[in-house]
């Protein structure tokens, strides 16, 4: 092993970027995996399958992407859909706020763009819900321009072969990597490149125990001949995920059961549910449900039998779910907070999309109709 010095600058030499974009590419070209977006350069797929990958490992995607081509295959397609159905297509998929900002993007190319998409960096960057990792991914892929990505595969990838410090989960740890993207990105092949990146922190730079062994850069990677792969990145470390007690009631009246939507902007945006909030300290589950339900809709509720209760993590916390099944003596709602309602048979419950939560009880609720018909 060589003895490391703090002022060595990795990749810094020429000669040494070269054959980084070399190897890395040839690697690329013989081992990228076959991914149904990779089969084509056209805009619309492309920045669809962005939008997907933004937050979501590939294997996820992929049904995803398909079942979503095949229900909005064009542009115009998507801008003319119904929010609600874009929705239920990316039920399960999470982060519903790409959903939305996806569908409404489409409607700016389709409404205010006469149907033509853009063609740089800077100008996909306009488009609602495209940052930097999209509008360069997409140009890069697309239009050839030259722009890194910089993505938590790329950021990992990065510190290791370069040694670099910045945690990857600092403020400014996109700056810095940026930086180190730009300096080492083909400009010949820019689209390739930041794939090939991506792809080796997907497959051989893994978050633990990388494949040195069969990395094509070894011998230019500073955490390799340093043995520093367990050091790098460095991470700031993480908060404690907070839990929240929640109840949940599936309220029914004559057979039909109440769903609520939740307001366009914010976590779950658009996504139908059942009613309830946090339960209060000293409270019970069972008084919680009550309460929210005659603070959310106007409904008082009686007969409640507890369901199941449910554990769902989200990114910055995770819930706790108490849910009841319970009788409302009027079907008359007086909405506060949710957008709209509607009361359903519960077998039209699986024409909404729901957030997964929800729909991890959903085999116990229809058990539990089933019993009670
Ligand atoms: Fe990652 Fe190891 Fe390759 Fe360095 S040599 S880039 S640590 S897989």
């Amino acid at each position: 092993m060589e003895k490391r010095t703090d002022k060595m600058e990795y990749l810094s030499e020429d000669a040494s970027r070269d054959a980084f974009r070399t190897r890395l590419l040839q690697w690329f070209k013989e081992n990228q995996r076959e991914l149904p977006w990779r089969r084509t350069r056209e805009p619309y797929p492309v920045w669809i399958s962005e939008v997907m990958l933004q937050q979501t490992q590939v294997a996820t995607v992929i049904p995803y992407f398909h079942r979503f081509m095949e229900h909005f295959p064009t542009v115009q397609a998507l801008a003319n859909a119904d929010l609600q159905q874009v929705l239920k297509v990316w039920e399960g998929l999470g982060y519903y706020a790409r959903a939305r900002h996806a569908h409404r993007a489409a409607q700016v190319i389709v409404q205010e763009r006469n149907g033509r998409f853009p063609t740089s960096f800077a100008e996909w960057k306009t488009l609602p819900g495209v940052g930097n990792y999209i509008a360069a991914a997409v140009a890069s892929i697309v239009h050839g321009e030259a722009v890194p990505v910089v993505d938590g595969n790329v950021k990992r990838v990065l510190a290791r072969l370069t040694d670099n410090p910045t945690p990857v989960n600092h403020s400014r740890a996109y700056a810095h990597y940026f930086q180190t993207a730009s300096r080492l990105l083909s400009p010949e092949e820019p689209g390739d490149f930041n794939q090939a990146l991506m792809e080796l922190g997907a497959t051989v730079c893994l978050p633990r125990n990388p494949q040195c062994s069969r990395c094509p850069v070894a011998t230019l990677c500073a955490a390799f001949q340093h043995n520093l792969q367990s050091e790098l990145p460095r991470r700031i470390p993480r908060k404690t995920v907070p839990t929240y007690a929640i109840a949940v009631g599936v309220v029914v009246h004559n057979g039909q059961v109440l769903i609520t939507r939740r307001k366009n902007d914010g976590l779950l945006g658009g996504l139908w549910e059942f009613p309830g909030g946090k339960i209060e300290n000293g409270e019970t589950p069972e008084a919680a449900c009550k309460r929210e339900i005659q603070e959310e809709t106007g409904l008082t509720v009686t007969d409640l039998i507890p369901l199941a209760t449910v554990n769902h993590a989200y990114s910055h916390f995770k819930v706790n779910l108490h849910v009841f099944v319970c009788q409302a003596q009027s079907r008359k709602v007086v909405l506060n907070g949710a957008t709209d309602f509607k009361w359903v048979a519960p077998e039209e419950l699986e024409q909404f999309p729901f957030p997964g939560a929800n729909r991890k009880f959903f085999p116990a609720l229809m058990a539990h109709f089933r019993s009670t018909a």
